[in-house]
This record gives C-alpha cells, structure tokens and sequence, in this order.
C-alpha cells in the first residue's frame, strides 16, 4: 500500500468505519437478542408460576398428605431443568424438587437470578391461599441455555467483526486501486510531456466522472500552453528576423569603411547608415518589449484621466508635418468639450500616433485623413479614417497579428515591422476596449476605438 496514495487514505477511512459500523452493529444485536431471551425466560416463569398457583388453588386437596403427590404431578409437566420447593405456612418443606433444596430468597416478589449447584436459574418466590392455609411457592427455571445463546452470540460477533473488517478493508482497497488505475495513467503521460511533446495529451477516460473532466481540462490547460509556447516562439523567430538585417546592415557599413582608409565623406556616410539602422533597431526593440512585457502584465501600468480632447489635439499637431510632406489633409472633428476616459496618457497617446501614422503612411499624395472624436452616454469612439490604399478583406483579419505586412516591401521602405497595429490593440485591450477595421467607402481604412468613459470606467 502506497503511503500518502489516496487509495490507502479511502482504504484506511472505510475500514475505520466499517469497524465501527460492526461493533456498534454487534454491540446492539446482542444487547437485543440477551435483553429479549432473558424477557422471554422470565415471562415462562411468571407463567409457570401463575399455571402452579393455578393449579393449587383448583385442587386445593383437603388433606395435607395429597398436596405433595398433587404438586410432583404438576411437576412432571413442567420443563426437565428447573427446582420446585413448597412451604407450608411454618415454612416447613411439602415438597423439594430435587431432594435437598432449599429455600434460596431474593427477589421480594419479583424473578431472580440465583446459583445453586454451580447452575445459574431465574427464581421467583410467591405466597398462595389455600383451603388449609398459605403456603409460600419457589419456583426457578434454568438460564443456562439462555446464557450459552447469548455467549455464543458474542463469540460470534467478536470473531466475525476483525474478519468483516479485513475482507473490507481488502474489497475497499481493491475497489479504490480500481477507481483510480486512471489517474496512475495521468501522472505517467503528464510525466513524459514536455516543452518538445506538449501537441501530447493525456488519455481521457470514458466515465463521465471527476476524472474524466480533470483529463478534459488538462487537456484544454495543455493545448493553450501549446498554442502559447508557439505564439511566443514564432514571436522569437520573428524578432530574430527583423533584427537579422539592420545587424547584418551595420557589421557590413563598419567593415565596408574599416576595409581601407578612406575619404571622411565616406567614413561620414558610413556612420549615418550605421546611426539609422541602430535608430532603427531601437524602434523595433523598445516595440518588442512593450508587447513581450504586455504578454506577461495586462494593466496599463501607470493609470490616471485622459482628457481625448487635448490629445488628439496635441497628436495632430505632432503628426501634420508627416501630412503636410505627403499634401495630405489632416482634418480634425472633436466636440469641443472635455472628454475623459481612465488610462495611460502615454499608452493612449501611442496608440493614436500609430492609426494616424499608419493612415498617412498609406495614403498617396493629396489625399485626405480625418480623426473624429464622438462622445457617447457611456463610452467614447475615436475614429481614424483615411483616403488610402485600403486593407483587402481578406487581410482585415491579420492585420492586428505581430509582424504582419500587407506587402511586406512596401511597409518595410516606411519603416514599418508589422507591429504597430499589434501594439494598438494592445493598448485598447489594456483599456477594457475594443479597435474596430471597417473600409470607408471611398477605398480608404476606418479604425474606431471605443473607450469606456472616466465615470462609467
Ligand atoms: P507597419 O509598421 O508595417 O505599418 P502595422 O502593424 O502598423 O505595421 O500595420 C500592419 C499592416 O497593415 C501594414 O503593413 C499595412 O500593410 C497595413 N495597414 C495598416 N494601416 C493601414 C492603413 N491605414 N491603410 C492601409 N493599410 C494599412
């Protein structure tokens, strides 16, 4: 029996109270059965008696010679084991069954419990009215056979209850090994799964028990740490890609201009390579671990009141030198009054530098993005719509995923790695909203996100 197993815990309870169970059992039957046979000796002996009586008082022989021949004839009647005495009223013997009894008191009227001859019997003394005068009657019955069953009960009961209890304790020791023979198979399969089998599962039983949801819900626990473990290394592959080649970029220009000795022009062109590519890859690192820290911590961090007005406002300004290189119009549409929602100024702040960078990034020249800001009883929809090239629909879908492009040379000359949009809809998930893609249907995007009001928040 495996120590600490919960067979051996199920085991060791159900013996217990089994045991107890049988001795309480026990204990009461043959409390029962002695307090019923000895009720039932003992209403025989009243009823001899009474019949004894009885029969005196109806004979009631004149003389006093014929009352001892009268008695041992009632006498012959009764059962083989028991002592008959009769005094006349000097208390002097008529009759003694056997020879040589006595008169054993005790009892006051009621049965009683006496040994004589190393026998045990059940007694009881009366005093009857005859004709002649009283006499005073002894009767008492054997209890031996009384006693034998009831020892015998007892031998019984204590025998049988060890024996009881070990066949139990063996049937439920069988039974709890049977009922979870599973879960030894769990652990082993959950035992050889690791980070290089975790597309592994764990065998489900069919018993439509605890088991078999325990299995189940494994199960479901494993395949979203598959589908986990994989996001994250597709996210390493990625990233080790996208830093391939600023890397490769900058070991070439620093080997390129360490080749010879060069003009200062060169080394100059040089360094401004390297600088851009290193910018770069601050960019795409710093974007990296915003969404790595973001996997691992869903809050926004710092939290406080974010008035929407002012920051579209303040991002506009930011971002219209971006619009005006392009001839694009960037046109605002806002309320005109304070609009607050609960969050991160910064987070919130970025995440509208990203649609509307995005939008001017992807609309030719002289096109038009719009921001519109629509407060609403419970909430606020900040809309980015853009004359652009459009998403195609059958991209709207993965354009939230990491590193996704559309084409990837194109958005790769803007700079773009494909995690902008990922970061934005970080940032709305952060806020308890949601970033919604519809066409606009001038060809163009439209980006609404709908945040949660301070007070509603
Ligand atoms: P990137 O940094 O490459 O722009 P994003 O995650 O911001 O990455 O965008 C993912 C892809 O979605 C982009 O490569 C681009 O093809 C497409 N996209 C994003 N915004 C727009 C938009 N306003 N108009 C058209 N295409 C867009």
């Amino acid at each position: 029996m495996k120590t600490g197993s919960i067979g051996a815990q199920l085991t060791l309870w159900y013996t217990a109270v089994l045991c107890l169970g049988l001795i309480l059992f026990s204990c009461s039957i043959w409390l029962a059965l002695r307090h019923f046979l000895h009720a039932d000796l003992e209403s025989a002996l009243v009823d001899q008696a009474r019949g004894l009586n009885k029969y005196l008082q109806i004979e009631d022989p004149d003389a006093d010679a014929s009352l001892p021949v009268e008695i041992d004839e009632y006498s012959q009647s009764m059962p083989q084991d028991h002592l008959l005495l009769v005094l006349d009223a000097k208390g002097q013997p008529i009759y003694a069954a056997p020879t040589g009894l006595t008169l054993q008191p005790g009892g006051a009227g009621k049965p009683y419990k006496l040994r004589w001859k190393d026998h045990t019997y059940l007694a009881v003394v009366q005093t009857v009215l005859l004709k002649e005068g009283r006499v005073l009657t002894f009767l008492a019955l054997s209890s031996e056979p009384v006693d034998r069953a009831v020892y015998l009960l007892g031998l019984l009961l204590i025998a049988g209850i060890p024996l009881f209890a070990v066949c139990g304790a063996a049937g439920g020791f069988w039974l709890s090994r049977r009922a979870l023979r599973p879960v030894d198979a769990i652990t082993e399969r959950a035992r050889t799964i690791g980070l290089n089998n975790l597309s592994e599962r764990l065998p489900v039983p069919n018993t439509n028990d605890e088991l078999q949801r325990l299995t189940e819900t494994w199960n479901a626990m494993l395949a979203r740490l598959e589908s986990a473990i994989s996001k994250i290394s597709q996210f390493t592959a990625d990233a080790s890609h996208e830093l391939r080649t600023p890397v490769a970029i900058v070991r070439l220009a620093a080997e390129n201009a360490l080749r010879k000795t060069r003009p200062e022009a060169e080394y100059r062109a040089a360094l401004e390579r390297i600088q851009k590519e290193s910018e770069n890859m601050t960019h795409l690192i710093e974007d990296l671990l915003f969404l790595a820290r973001a996997d691992f911590d869903h809050s926004t961090g710092e939290t406080g009141t974010v008035e929407l007005e002012g920051l579209i406002e303040d991002v506009c300004l930011d971002l219209n030198p971006l619009a005006e290189v392009k001839s694009i119009t960037l046109r605002r549409k806002t309320p005109g009054q304070h609009v607050e929602v609960a969050g991160s100024l910064s987070a919130l702040r970025r995440m509208l530098v990203i649609l509307l960078d995005n939008a001017i990034k992807y609309t030719p020249e002289g096109g038009m993005v719009s921001i519109l800001l629509e407060p609403h009883s419970e909430h606020a929809t900040i809309i980015v719509e853009d004359t652009g090239i459009g998403i195609p629909e059958e991209a709207r879908g993965q354009v939230f995923q990491r590193f996704f492009r559309i084409d990837p040379s194109r958005s790769k000359e803007s700079g773009g790695h494909g995690l902008g949009l990922a970061i934005a809809q970080t940032i709305v998930a952060q806020h308890g909203a949601a970033i919604e893609l519809r066409p606009a249907s001038h060809g163009g995007s439209i980006f609404a996100v709908s945040l949660p009001l301070r007070a509603s928040a």
